[in-house]
C-alpha cells in the first residue's frame, strides 16, 4: 500500500486559478498501482475519483465531495528511433513544458510551438492543446489509458481520439478514460511552423533568419510571457473560452458593422472568430468585480485578483456570455473544466 490518502486538503495549491475549495479526500499517483489502488479506493468507500493534472484547465465552484487524485507519475523513454523519426512516451504526470524543453534538448522537433503551455503531459490529448498553429494531434503517437469502466489498459491510434480544436474521445466522454502514458512522433529534420504571425515577426526582430526548433520555442515563450499572466502571480486558467467556430456568412454579416473583426478561415469552410477581440470590443478587457476580472492585456483570459471563489468567477464568465450573445450573436463556449 503506497497511496496515501488524506481528507480535507485545500486544493488551491493544485489549481492554477488559485480558488480555495476542500477535496473531501486527496491523493497523489506515482504509479499505475498507485492508480489501481486509488481507484478501489474509491470503489470501496463509495467517492467518486475526480483525476486532475497541474490544474491549469478547472474552474472549481465548490468543495469537492471526491478523491480527487492528482497524476504525478514520472519517466520518459525513446520507443522507436530510425535516425531522423524519434517516437517518445512520457507519463501522465510529467510537467508538459520541461518535457518540452527535454525533447527540444534531445534536438528533436514537433513540440516547440507548445512551449510555456501549463499542465500534465497526461491532460494534453484531453482537450488537444494547441498553441501558434499546431495541436497536439500534428505529432501524436499514440497514448495507453485505463477503460475506469471495465478496469482494462488501451492502447489508442490518432484517429481514435477523435481529436478537434480543443476537443476528443476523452473530453467526450468525461470520466471514462484515465490517460496513463502518451507517445509524440518527434523528427530530427522536421520543418517548422512558423506561419502563425507573432513567431516570424519575433524572430526577425531578433536577426534569426534560418531558427531552429529551440530558437522558436524560445520567441513563442517571450510572445507569451509578455501577453499571458503567470498563475503563479494571478491565477488563472488561460483563455476562458474557445474561439467560436461559426459559419462565414455570420462573419460576412459581423464584418459589415465591425470591419476590424479577427476571424480565420478554416479548411471545413467555417470561420473562428477570435474570441478576445469580442470580449475586448464588448469593453470587458480589464474589467474587475471584487476579485474576479478579465484580464488587462489578454481579454481572453479571467483572472482571479486574490480571493475570488469559481463561483464569481463563473458568474463573470456567464455575464460576458450573455452580453457577447446579445452584441453578436455568437455563443462563447467555456474552455476550462468545471467541477
Ligand atoms: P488539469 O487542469 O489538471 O485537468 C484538465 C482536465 O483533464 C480535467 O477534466 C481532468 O479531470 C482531466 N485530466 C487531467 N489529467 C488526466 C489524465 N491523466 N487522464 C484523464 N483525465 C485527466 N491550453 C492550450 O490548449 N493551449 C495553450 O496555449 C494554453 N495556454 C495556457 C496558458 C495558461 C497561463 C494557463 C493557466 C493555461 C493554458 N492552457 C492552454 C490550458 C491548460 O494548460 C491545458 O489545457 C493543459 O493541458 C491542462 O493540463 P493540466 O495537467 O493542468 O490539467
Ligand atoms: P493571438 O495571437 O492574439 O490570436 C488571437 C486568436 O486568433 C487566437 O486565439 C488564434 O486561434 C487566432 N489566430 C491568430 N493567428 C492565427 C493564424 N495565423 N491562423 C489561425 N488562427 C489564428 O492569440 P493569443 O491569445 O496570444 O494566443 C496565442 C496562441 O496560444 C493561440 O494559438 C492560443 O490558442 C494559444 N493559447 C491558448 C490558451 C488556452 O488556454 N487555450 C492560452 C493562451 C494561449 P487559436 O487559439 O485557434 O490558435
Amino acid at each position: 500500500m503506497s497511496l496515501q490518502v488524506r481528507s480535507q486538503v485545500s486544493l488551491k495549491p493544485f489549481n492554477s486559478f488559485g480558488v480555495d475549495v476542500q477535496a473531501r479526500l486527496f491523493a497523489q499517483a506515482h504509479s499505475d498501482a498507485d492508480v489501481r489502488e486509488a481507484l478501489a479506493y474509491g470503489l470501496e468507500h463509495k467517492v467518486p475519483v475526480l483525476v486532475i493534472g497541474g490544474g491549469s484547465n478547472l474552474l472549481l465552484t465548490a468543495d469537492i465531495q471526491s478523491l480527487v487524485l492528482r497524476m504525478a507519475t514520472r519517466g520518459i523513454r525513446v520507443v522507436s528511433d530510425d535516425g531522423n523519426n524519434v517516437v517518445i512516451e512520457a507519463e501522465a504526470g510529467e510537467p508538459w513544458h520541461p518535457f518540452v524543453q527535454h525533447t527540444l534538448a534531445q534536438g528533436l522537433s514537433g513540440l516547440e510551438n507548445l512551449s510555456l503551455i501549463p499542465g500534465t503531459v497526461g491532460a494534453a490529448p484531453m482537450q488537444n492543446i494547441g498553441a501558434y498553429g499546431v495541436e497536439i494531434k500534428d505529432v501524436f503517437a499514440g497514448l495507453t489509458a485505463l477503460d475506469r469502466q471495465s478496469g482494462e489498459l488501451r492502447d489508442f491510434s490518432l484517429q481514435e481520439c477523435n481529436f478537434a480544436y480543443r476537443d476528443s474521445l476523452f473530453k467526450q466522454q468525461p470520466g471514462r478514460w484515465l490517460i496513463l502514458r502518451v507517445r509524440f512522433a518527434l523528427n530530427r529534420v522536421a520543418p517548422l511552423h512558423l506561419e502563425y504571425g507573432p513567431v516570424r515577426q519575433r524572430l526577425t526582430e531578433q536577426g534569426i533568419e534560418h531558427p531552429t526548433a529551440s530558437d522558436v520555442s524560445q520567441a513563442i515563450c517571450s510572445i507569451r510571457n509578455e501577453k499571458l499572466p503567470d498563475p503563479a502571480v494571478l491565477g488563472n486558467a488561460g483563455s476562458f473560452f474557445k474561439n467560436p467556430l461559426v459559419p462565414a456568412a455570420l462573419v460576412a454579416q459581423l464584418k459589415i458593422q465591425y470591419p476590424d473583426l479577427v476571424a480565420y478561415a478554416q479548411p471545413d469552410g467555417q470561420m473562428k472568430i477570435a474570441a478576445g477581440w469580442l470580449i475586448e470590443r464588448a469593453g470587458w478587457k480589464g474589467f474587475r468585480d471584487a476579485d474576479a476580472g478579465v484580464h488587462k492585456l489578454q481579454a481572453l483570459v479571467l483572472v482571479n485578483y486574490g480571493s475570488a471563489t469559481g463561483l464569481q468567477l463563473l458568474d463573470l464568465a456567464q455575464r460576458i456570455q450573455k452580453d457577447i450573445s446579445e452584441r453578436f450573436h455568437v455563443e462563447l463556449e467555456m474552455e476550462p473544466n468545471r467541477y
